[in-house]
């Protein structure tokens, strides 16, 4: 019987997943412009068009309509299919590590984290509307499993070392560096991980950051591109594979 619910969770989580996916799309590109979020129904970007309940089928519609609107033929952003794909991911890399609680746990972190990274990389901000209960729920989680006191020092230690990194990078380079965006979810982070895992998210996000970005900072050498690259998707998706693994064992 426990099993059975296990497994029937397991289904319904990554069912559900796609959805997820398409809600946080559409909160990303809604988020800059102040539009409501939760409330009104979907509508054609250009033509205005309500979308009928086919076109909110996560991916197939997108791929049936070949990302275009059924009404007026205008294209409908890769940012969908592409979230909605991430989600489901999500939820099949969470169950292959967790069951039950853990992972229902797992996939409310993992899409928090997404909605973090898509909306970073579209607006360069992350919203503290999303990392405070990414912070609350590590330490509830940290509470159930009596680790409350690491889970603090961990939230403590991460935001205080990119605060200070963020200051000291504005008075050294006079703009900002690194948000206190960043700071905050790396506290965040630090409430799941412990004081411990937070040289795996900084060292993992860094590496991966800086391969991304050197071709990106050869071309704005060369006077083409934007100089300032958004940590984090980098940040989100470190904070990920250590949640998912543990922290790197350097020995
Ligand atoms: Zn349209």
């Amino acid at each position: 019987m426990t099993d059975f619910m296990t497994d029937t969770g397991a289904v319904f989580l990554l069912a559900a997943g796609p959805f997820v996916g398409s809600f946080i799309a559409t909160m990303a590109v809604r988020w800059p412009e102040g539009l409501s979020i939760l409330s009104g129904r979907s509508t054609c970007r250009s033509c205005a068009m309500r979308l009928a309940w086919f076109d909110l089928v996560p991916v197939l519609s997108w791929l049936a309509r070949r990302g275009r609107c059924g009404t007026c033929g205008a294209r409908i952003a890769l940012v969908y299919p592409l979230t909605e794909m991430v989600a489901l991911g999500i939820g099949i890399w969470a169950v292959t590590q967790f069951g039950g609680r853990d992972l229902v746990l797992a996939c409310v972190l993992g899409w928090t984290l997404l909605a973090l990274a898509v909306i970073d990389m579209r607006t360069m901000l992350l919203p503290d509307l999303l990392t405070a209960p990414i912070f609350l729920l590590g330490l509830v989680v940290a509470g159930i499993e009596g680790r409350l006191g690491d889970s603090i020092a961990g939230a403590l230690l991460g935001f205080t070392v990119f605060a200070l990194i963020a200051m000291a990078y504005r008075r050294w380079r006079g703009r900002d560096g690194l948000g206190l965006g960043d700071a905050k979810l790396l506290g965040a982070a630090g409430a799941w991980v412990g004081w411990a895992g937070l040289p795996s998210i900084v060292l993992l996000a860094s590496v991966a950051a800086l391969i991304v970005a050197l071709p990106t900072a050869i071309r704005v050498a060369e006077g083409v591109g934007r100089r300032e690259i958004a940590f984090g998707p980098y940040l989100a998706g470190a904070t990920w594979i250590t949640v998912m693994y543990g922290p790197l064992m350097l020995t």
